[in-house]
């Protein structure tokens, strides 16, 4: 679609260009949350922490008088002060936890319109996780009436609008919402954004494995050109897996709420800051107070300066995660920030299963340069499935050969940890011949069976040719058997 035009690519994530009115957004970012009925961070003060669009709740507005008056007379950016795009959200998050809402979806719609938001989103329903199938199914075709009516009142308009993705914790449905999502942008020509919906309750109790899942299922049936918002997503522990999974936007509300509990974020996860003796950032906030000095604060005041760390440090990782992506090297960065959760952990490895595996390799589309092994989530990566499959068909001219685990002896293949069989002439190149691992005494068992299998597999496959292998001792205890046309030799 014209309005995402994606520049780099590493795993699913991207580097994109996102088109509104007022201005173009470089994604993923994070979309701070402004509530327009508490004065706090403004708009316009958002940018020193790299804030390239906000959110606010057109419901909010649209039910507040005096704000009402002046979104239609002058705009929401008027009412914000701002010259930063907006996205504005429906009243769907009220729904949710208040069960009812005074206003219709064409009216919330239309007042978002005439208000001048960037990225409109209509009155979805967000089901929450667990429903059962019948009512999240009901939920999801009022849902989606709502899209389509939504979507043709932003027929040939410039700004965006947001086509929720509802379904529960139902694969097949989120899918389907996925499906029908797409299908109402094709149809009306509306310029969308697909955000996930109703993951909030999964994030607040690190259901994280429910979420990636989610975002995967969502993913198998998005387009690439497909913009995705991961909605109600702000804590940055999660951002390098998110948008690893293809996660584009996310928002935060978090900054303020943490802040008002003295909740400190980090990329690792949350502090309190009843427990810091020492601030572990470098930001204007941290270079400048000590704990001791925050928690004598007046409360207000300590609010605010946690809120600011809690943005420095939330926009710094989205910068960290869009370098990673330029260096295609989001792989490592994944795997070092899921060691900060045990959950991100477990979140991650569902890569592990057959149809998302297949998914990462079809999307992963970053060309690399290097191959730092950080532990056993390294081996789910495409490089190293790609690289098994590849030598394995490999064509051999001759009809005996040397494989041995010593790099430093003559051989026609090499055996690596992760890789398996690696031809000679292949170890100046990506991935096996560049690849960093620890040696085989010291690395995971699995990164020997892997390799395992894929020395097997390979001679298997090439039955009517005659290996000899020279193996070091770790890799003999970590063969069974091996197939007839393979010797061992000392
Ligand atoms: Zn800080």
């Amino acid at each position: 679609m014209e309005h995402f035009e994606i520049t780099h690519r590493d795993a699913m994530g991207r580097i994109a260009r996102l088109e509104t009115p007022h201005g173009v957004v470089e994604t993923p970012t994070l979309m701070p949350v402004i509530n327009p009925n508490i004065d706090f961070i403004s708009a316009e003060e958002m940018k020193k922490f790299g804030t390239e669009v906000v959110i606010t709740n057109s419901y909010i507005v649209y039910r507040t008088g005096r704000l009402r008056e002046i979104a239609l007379q002058k705009g929401i950016h008027a009412l914000l002060d701002t010259d930063l795009a907006v996205m504005t959200d429906s009243g769907s998050y009220q729904l949710m936890v208040y069960g009812d809402v005074e206003v219709n979806n064409k009216e919330i719609v239309e007042f978002q319109k005439a208000i001048g938001s960037d990225i409109a989103v209509p009155l979805d329903i967000p089901t929450p996780p667990d429903s059962a199938i019948t009512f999240a199914e009901e939920d999801l075709r009022t849902t989606l009436e709502r899209e389509k009516e939504a979507a043709e009142l932003f027929t040939s308009e410039k700004s965006l609008i947001a086509l929720p993705i509802q379904g529960s914790t139902h694969p097949e449905l989120r899918r389907r919402a996925a499906e029908k999502a797409v299908e109402v942008a094709e149809e009306t020509g509306v310029r969308a954004v697909f955000p996930v919906g109703a993951i909030v309750p999964l994030l607040d109790t690190y259901r994280l494995t429910d979420v990636a899942r989610i975002i995967l299922e969502v993913k198998s049936v998005l387009p690439a050109w497909a913009p995705v918002h991961l909605f109600g997503a702000g804590h940055p522990m999660f951002f390098a897996v998110a948008v690893a999974l293809g996660c584009d936007l996310f928002d935060s509300a978090a900054y303020a709420l943490y802040a008002k509990d003295d909740r400190y974020l980090t990329p690792y996860g949350t502090k309190k800051l009843e427990e810091l003796q020492y601030l572990p950032c470098n930001c204007p906030v941290c270079s400048e107070y000590t704990p001791e000095e925050l928690r004598k604060m007046e409360r207000g005041e300590r609010r605010r300066l946690i809120a600011e760390h809690n943005l420095y440090v939330s926009f710094e990782e989205i910068r960290t995660v869009k370098q990673a992506i330029k260096e295609n090297a989001l792989f490592e960065l994944v795997e070092n920030r899921i060691r900060s959760h045990p959950h991100l952990i477990g979140a991650w490895r569902l890569l592990k299963e057959e149809k998302y595996a297949g998914l990462m390799e079809l999307l992963d589309a970053g060309i690399k340069q290097t191959f730092f092994y950080t532990g056993i989530e390294s081996l789910y990566r495409p490089a190293v499935v790609r690289h098994a499959e590849r030598i394995k068909r490999i064509e051999l001219e001759g009809d005996e050969f040397t494989i041995s685990t010593n790099l430093l002896e003559n051989a026609d293949f090499y055996l690596r940890p992760a890789f398996g069989v690696v031809p000679a002439e292949l170890m100046e190149s990506y991935p096996a011949g560049h690849a960093e691992i620890p040696p085989a005494e010291f690395i995971e068992d699995e990164a020997l069976k892997v390799a395992v299998k894929n020395l097997i597999d390979f001679l298997e496959f090439h039955r009517d040719k005659k290996f000899r292998l020279k193996l070091d001792d770790i890799w003999k205890q970590s063969i069974e058997k091996l197939p007839s046309n393979a010797l061992l030799i000392e």
